[in-house]
């Protein structure tokens, strides 16, 4: 943690985020990372980079150094950090109403529903904080329609997955996880799941029977690597499920919200799925904000006391999704998205043969396979910190890059000639 970051702000004079008050912390970086050691789960493993500030698409450690922030909080913070209109919501909700629990009605939960089933083309909407959260909400939903509509025998339904998935981190997730790292040690695990292969409509069919509920993929594997499946796979998943008698299941946490182009990862084949999962962006980066959204006779089938959630649609919630909602209504962020995007897939495809071997995206969300005899994605990801780019590996050699929609074309040609830099090093 000494190197100071080379890429330099041209912003930086015009920003003012910290720029009177002092730090909180009074430890240097290295020092609170000796401190949280013994104090805080080991469940993480973060680059050595204390933040203290934010301000768009830049982040500002302890000791002042300003860093690109291509990770976005793993698409959270779509809208970058702090966005003016995201924080004006929520502080005009803090000065006026932040909790009643859903005993009471509040004032700000109808807007909500009602701009985010507009945007995303749908009826209905369970609001819930974390995206874990939506994703079991989602099964529970998937298996309440069985029995009630499907007509699926008391406690036999199934729930197809794909191999590869990331859906969180609860126990009945993690149990039809196939990374090991995800599961072992967490057992025993919920029963009703059948997993298959990732963009493969032929073993998908094959696992779709009478008791099937529901078919749960990503429309892009984030996780995984940033995998896109062929063209055509999400209208087969939407034709196989439709035929089946059994619900299409899209969980967007991570892919959605303009991250990729359009409003929703499914937009790029024109497919409605009959149930969505909206998290991360939805919170603008302030609050965990997520969302089971589906057709009416589908969240239909839930009735008072069957499911719930203290926090979940609570006002400040409700107030700053409700701006995420009109700030993607403008259709300005997915058009950046999708503009940057070719710049992204033109500066990778750029890199292709000097350190990278291999990359997918879409919009302004790639995967980027790094050669290992440059480093693990790890590695790499340290060597970009000392460049003032702040990404993150997920697969061995495979980083990912996902920046604030908001990063400007000169922003994302700085990182990505850092990224040339790195890869031009040798370990
Ligand atoms: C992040 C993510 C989740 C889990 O969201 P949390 O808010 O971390 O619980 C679920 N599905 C996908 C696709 C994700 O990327």
């Amino acid at each position: 943690m000494t190197t100071p970051a080379a890429v330099t702000d041209p912003a930086a004079e015009a920003t003012p985020a910290g720029a009177t008050d002092a730090a909180p912390a009074s430890r240097s970086s290295a020092e609170l990372i000796r401190a949280e050691e013994p104090v805080v789960a080991h469940n993480y493993h973060p680059l050595p980079v204390v933040l203290a500030r934010a301000e768009g698409v830049w982040v500002e450690d302890v000791e002042g150094r300003r860093y690109l922030d291509l990770l976005a909080g793993y698409s959270a913070l779509n809208f970058g950090h702090r966005h003016p209109a995201l924080v004006e919501a929520a502080h005009r909700q803090l000065d006026r109403l932040t909790l009643t629990s859903r005993a009471f009605h509040h004032d700000r939960l109808a807007g909500f529903a009602e701009g985010l089933a507009e945007l995303t083309g749908l009826d209905m909407v369970l609001p819930m904080n974390t995206g874990a959260e939506a994703v079991e909400s989602g099964i529970k939903l998937a298996r309440k329609w069985a029995y009630e509509v499907k007509g699926v025998a008391p406690d036999r339904a199934t729930i197809v997955v794909a191999a590869g998935n990331f859906h969180g981190r609860t126990t009945t997730i993690v149990g039809f996880s196939t990374d090991e790292t995800a599961r072992a040690g967490f057992g025993p695990f919920t029963p009703g799941f059948r997993v298959v292969p990732y963009n493969d409509l032929a073993a998908l069919e094959a696992a779709v029977d009478e008791t099937t509920a529901a078919v749960l993929i990503e429309p892009i594997q984030g996780e995984a690597g940033v995998l896109i499946p062929d063209d055509g796979y999400l209208t087969g998943v939407r034709e196989l499920t439709r035929r089946a008698g059994c619900l299409f299941i899209a969980d967007e946490i991570q892919s959605g919200l303009g991250r990729t182009g359009r409003t929703l990862a499914v937009d790029h084949e024109d497919v409605r799925p009959d149930v969505l999962l909206l998290g991360k962006a939805l919170g603008g980066g302030i609050v965990p904000v997520s969302a089971v959204v589906a057709r009416r006779e589908v969240l239909g089938v839930l009735r008072p006391g069957e499911h719930g959630s203290t926090f979940g649609g609570n006002p400040l919630a409700a107030a700053v999704g409700s701006a995420v909602v009109e700030l993607l209504a403008t259709g300005e962020y997915q058009r950046r998205a999708a503009d940057l995007g070719e710049v992204l897939s033109s500066g990778l495809a750029a890199l292709q043969g000097n350190g990278v071997t291999g990359f997918r995206a879409r919009g302004l969300w790639a995967g980027v396979d790094i050669d290992p005899a440059l480093g693990t994605g790890r590695e790499i990801s340290e060597r970009l910190v000392h460049e003032g780019v702040l990404v993150k590996d997920t697969h061995g050699a495979t980083i990912r890059i996902a920046p604030p929609l908001t990063i400007t074309r000169e922003e994302l040609e700085q990182a990505l000639a850092a990224l040339g830099t790195v890869l031009g090093q040798r370990a």
